[in-house]
């Protein structure tokens, strides 16, 4: 190991917020893709720098390789898989609603028809609502913990985000104020992504393998997420 770029500090892209894979605590971040990465890293011994930043800016940043690596909860997709590349993937997800404590007509997706849903600005959700539920009127956050607040203070009907996202948020911040009342979408694979061509894939999905395998991958998932199913 180690192979990669020795000496090199690599760009490794966040999100700035998205609980509990990658959120501000204190002055640093920290999160469950934050300690996933911090193990890769120590497996390829390379040095890197977190830059957390919208989730919209991601992709281009890749594109335009000002980032080298990227763990924001990204889901693995093929029109993604046109412009970057991905890793294995490393964490199963799907698409969940959140409304205020008190609501009783919101349940699935299309009872969003015709209600203002909070969503994050270029994520999957974006595109999935559009196709399930094109009367929903979406209302744009680039930083999703704003689209909560907003839900929170009455303004929207809804939010719909990641699953696990929506629920770690229901549990801590949101909670008392809010409710999960549904998955609209499973079977989702978040990757860590790369620029097209990156060499670092092939090492980080030997690095991921031995994690899995060695039992770091589960003692991180606990820590965030608690016993697996
Ligand atoms: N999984 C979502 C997507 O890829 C983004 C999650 C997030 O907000 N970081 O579109």
């Amino acid at each position: 190991s180690g192979a990669y770029a020795q000496g090199k500090e690599l760009v490794v892209a966040t999100d700035t917020a998205f609980v509990p894979f990658e959120f501000k605590q204190g002055n640093t971040y920290t999160g469950f893709d934050v300690d996933l990465w911090a193990a890769i890293a120590k497996e390829l011994n390379v040095k890197y720098k977190l830059q957390p930043m919208d989730f919209n800016g991601i992709i281009p940043g890749l594109q335009t390789k000002n980032i080298d690596v990227a763990l924001a909860g990204i889901t693995i997709r093929d029109d993604r898989k046109k412009v970057i590349d991905f890793s294995d993937p490393y964490y199963e997800s799907g698409l969940a609603i959140l409304v205020g404590e008190k609501n009783t007509d919101i349940k699935d997706a299309k009872s969003l028809a015709g209600k203002t849903v909070a969503v994050k600005t270029g994520t999957a959700t974006v595109d999935f609502l559009k196709a399930q539920v094109p009367d929903a009127k979406l209302k744009l956050f680039p930083n999703i913990d704003n689209a909560y607040l907003e839900l929170a203070t009455g303004r929207v009907d809804a939010a719909v985000h990641d699953t696990p996202n929506v629920q770690y948020y229901a549990n801590t911040a949101g909670k008392g104020r809010v409710k999960v009342v549904g998955s609209v979408k499973s079977g989702d694979f978040y990757g860590i992504a790369f620029p097209k061509g990156s060499e670092l894939v092939p090492q980080v999905n030997k690095a991921l393998a031995t994690l899995k395998s060695n039992g770091q991958y589960d003692a991180i998932y606990e820590k965030w997420f608690g016993k697996k199913p």
